[in-house]
């Protein structure tokens, strides 16, 4: 073993893990399985200071490092071969402030965390539908959610943040201090440095009205279209998805739909439950469903609704755009797509966007396309190895086919297997210009991989 390695063992102890030692498996396993890569070094950090010892190990060592929040990026940015990893999901504390609104969040800290800590107090932080995803990740690099047509991103909520940066400074950062470090956080899609902390301005959340309805594949092009006319009058309090799938075995969805490809709707009320189904209502007067239901959820259960079509350790591959208007081809290519689904557990989901996410002035945050107005996913989802090529090809087809009505760039949290080009329309060459020297600033010598 050499000097900086010990050094590295003597503050850290079996926090660092080797290739060999009895846990390196486990520890280096992200959520996609498709992404087996093997770390060089694992150091399972506690401490912002643990975090700084590691990254001047590393730069000793000459050694590209990689930061794993809640795993789950897409492309499994988190993971790469011979790189160290700087593993943050020993930190997950959340401390919450009510008087100021704030909670301050480790940056290892899943989404279900945040919400643990912060939902019994009425309030929330915008943040994704999976409570296990990670909210590092997903707040670098955007953070789209069930509450962002109300109150913006989950980046806009970031109020200042602890970061360590490569050289092993730590450093505060906020609007008056570092302030293109903190514009990049917002959205940039990280490598500028290991969030060890986040402030998180928080919103008020009271209970949710959702309104659900299924329809059988013959009926669902009237019923996007439908879905249109309604989604894009809203105010910003009812946020609706759709989802395009195969159905499961439940209860309220009639027998004959069951393992059949359906669409589903759903609308979320978050102003006064009250007025919620009135709210939602018209939505499924247009086309009538073979099937709906209606739930008044806690903004916590909301956020577990969909943890359990998303388990850690199948194949993953998911491909996104955003799309300018859903009129007229769009929708046979939607059913197209949804058609050809090879696995039954894949999904095609959809959702208008605008709201709150458009309100936030362009050069406040790294974040690009504010003013997108759908956002298009193709995830693939398998579990045996031999199925791969059928899955990526049918996710990478999926978006393909809605070329000739994409909107410009892509959201960067769901970019996987593309040229650098990519990233340049994904940010825009003068966003992109910017990010580039934040990166050059604050780690010149590139030691953070972002990108896998
Ligand atoms: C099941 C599932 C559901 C999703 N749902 C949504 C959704 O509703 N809305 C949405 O916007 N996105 C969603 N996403 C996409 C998600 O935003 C990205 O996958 C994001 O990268 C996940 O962050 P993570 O911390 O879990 O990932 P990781 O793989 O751990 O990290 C992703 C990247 O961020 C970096 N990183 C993570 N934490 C830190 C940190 N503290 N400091 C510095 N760098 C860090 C990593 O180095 C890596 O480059 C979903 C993804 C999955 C798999």
């Amino acid at each position: 073993m050499n000097d900086s390695l010990a050094r590295l063992r003597s503050q850290l102890g079996d926090r660092v893990v080797l290739p060999g030692a009895p846990d390196y498996d486990e520890v280096r396993r992200i959520w996609n399985a498709m992404h087996d890569r093997r770390p060089a070094l694992i150091a399972r950090c506690l401490s912002a200071e643990d975090v700084a010892s590691v990254l001047r190990y590393a730069t000793a060592a000459d050694k590209k490092v990689t930061v794993r929040g809640g795993g789950h990026n897409v492309a499994g940015a988190a993971l790469a071969d011979d790189a160290v990893l700087i593993d943050l999901s020993l930190m997950r504390e959340v401390i919450v402030d009510t008087a100021a609104g704030l909670a301050y969040a480790q940056g290892g800290c899943l989404l279900r965390d945040v919400d643990a800590a912060t939902t019994p107090h009425g309030l929330a932080c915008p943040a994704g539908v999976v409570s296990h995803t990670g909210l590092g990740g997903l707040a670098l690099g955007g953070g789209y959610g069930w509450l962002a047509r109300k109150w913006g991103l989950t980046c806009d909520h970031i109020v200042a943040a602890e970061v360590v940066l490569t050289d092993g400074s730590i450093v505060q950062t906020d609007a008056q201090t570092h302030p293109d470090l903190f514009w990049a956080l917002k959205g940039g899609g990280g490598g500028f440095g290991v969030v060890t902390r986040f402030a998180l301005r928080l919103c008020p959340v009271g209970q949710v009205h959702l309104h659900t309805g299924v329809y059988a594949l013959d009926n669902a092009g009237e019923a996007l279209a439908a879905y249109r006319d309604f989604a894009e009058k809203q105010p910003a309090d009812l946020h609706t998805v759709g989802a395009l799938k195969q159905a499961g075995a439940q209860d309220w969805i009639p027998q004959s739909l069951h393992g059949k490809p359906v669409l589903v709707l759903t609308a979320g009320w978050f102003g006064a439950p009250a007025e919620g189904p009135a709210a939602t209502k018209p939505l499924f007067d247009a086309t009538v469903p073979a099937a709906t239901r209606r739930q008044l959820l806690t903004y916590a259960q909301l956020q577990a609704l969909a943890d359990h079509s998303e388990p850690h350790g199948n194949r993953y591959y998911t491909k996104s755009c955003y799309l300018a208007d859903l009129t007229g081809r769009p929708i046979e290519e939607f059913l197209g797509a949804a058609r050809d689904i090879r696995s039954s557990r894949s999904c095609i989901d959809f959702e208008y966007l605008r709201g709150a996410i458009d309100d936030v002035m362009d050069e406040d945050s790294a974040f690009p396309g504010r003013a997108a107005p759908y956002i298009y996913t193709a995830s693939a989802q398998w579990t045996d190895i031999r199925d791969d090529g059928e899955n990526v090809d049918w996710a990478r087809h999926s978006v393909e086919r809605l070329a000739a009505w994409r909107y410009g760039g892509a959201y960067v949290n769901y970019v996987q297997d593309e040229p650098e080009g990519k990233f340049l329309e994904v940010f825009g060459e003068s966003r992109y210009r910017r990010l580039a020297a934040v990166k050059q600033r604050y780690d010149p010598h590139n030691v953070l991989r972002h990108r896998p």
